[in-house]
């Protein structure tokens, strides 16, 4: 029987169900201005928005392209603001529902069509996924989800360690936190200390060798000295 575990199961996206997404999920279809963005600059670009923090990436597909549509598909909560200010700043804002989207004989996304029969035309097709933690497997110790402040998704909830509700039972990565990249997400990170996780040290601790000059026979160097500082 472990004494600690940790999870570390990240999350799933769950994309709208808007026939032709999962088809093209990773292709043309794309969600992340930074993983996609440079292959997709300058071409046609619709944006599906689902929910209120699907504009979030917009203004930086708007950097990549004059020839941006965003669709309104799910306007719940959205800022109205936040859509004049797309509108001012060059994207065509459409309001209404995407039936579906298209692709051409050759495979590739081609547009969407609009609950009204019309049809954008697309290169590439950009749709916002929620977050579902990968937590699942814990159900059976009693270990549920709540929702993410921002609205993306929902989250396992830890404390500043990394230890769920349940005592013994550590979680780290996406699956506390769909923000997280793979530095952050790592147990040791800055605010995300696993302390309970660590092996105990038995015996003394070993002193650490002196830093020398041309390999270990070299003369002792001084940690000031130019060059030895601890890099960030
Ligand atoms: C397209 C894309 C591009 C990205 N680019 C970057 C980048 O450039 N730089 C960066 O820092 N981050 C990037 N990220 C984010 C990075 O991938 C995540 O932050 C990181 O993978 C999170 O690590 P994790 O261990 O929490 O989860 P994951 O890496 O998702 O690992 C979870 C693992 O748990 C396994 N698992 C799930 N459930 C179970 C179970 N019940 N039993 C056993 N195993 C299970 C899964 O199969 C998976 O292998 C990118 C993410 C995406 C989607």
């Amino acid at each position: 029987m472990a004494r600690r575990v940790l999870a570390a199961t990240g999350l799933s996206d769950e994309l709208p169900t808007i026939d032709g997404v999962t088809e093209g999920w990773g292709r043309g279809v794309i969600n992340c201005p930074f993983c996609h963005g440079f292959e997709v600059r300058d071409q046609r670009l619709v944006q599906i928005v689902t929910y209120p923090l699907g504009l979030h990436p917009t203004p930086l597909f708007r950097h990549l392209t004059d020839r941006l549509t965003v669709v309104l598909h799910d306007p719940t909560g959205l800022g109205e603001t936040a859509v004049e200010a797309l509108a001012a700043s060059g994207v065509t804002v459409e309001r209404g529902e995407v039936c579906r989207v298209l692709t051409g004989p050759d495979g590739k996304v081609s547009g969407v069509e609009l609950g009204d029969g019309r049809v954008l035309e697309a290169d590439a097709v950009v749709v916002g996924s929620r977050f579902r933690a990968r937590a699942d497997v814990l159900a059976g110790v009693g270990l549920t989800t709540t929702p993410h402040p921002t609205g993306v998704g929902d989250v396992l909830t830890v404390d500043a360690r990394g230890e769920t509700a349940v005592p013994g039972i550590y979680a780290a990565g996406n699956v506390t936190d769909p923000s997280l990249q793979v530095l952050p997400s790592c147990p040791g990170q800055p605010g995300r200390r696993h302390d309970r996780l660590q092996p105990r040290r038995r015996g003394p601790a070993r002193r650490r060798p002196a830093l020398r000059r041309g390999g270990r026979m070299g003369p002792p160097l001084r940690r000031s000295q130019p060059g030895l500082e601890r890099q960030p």
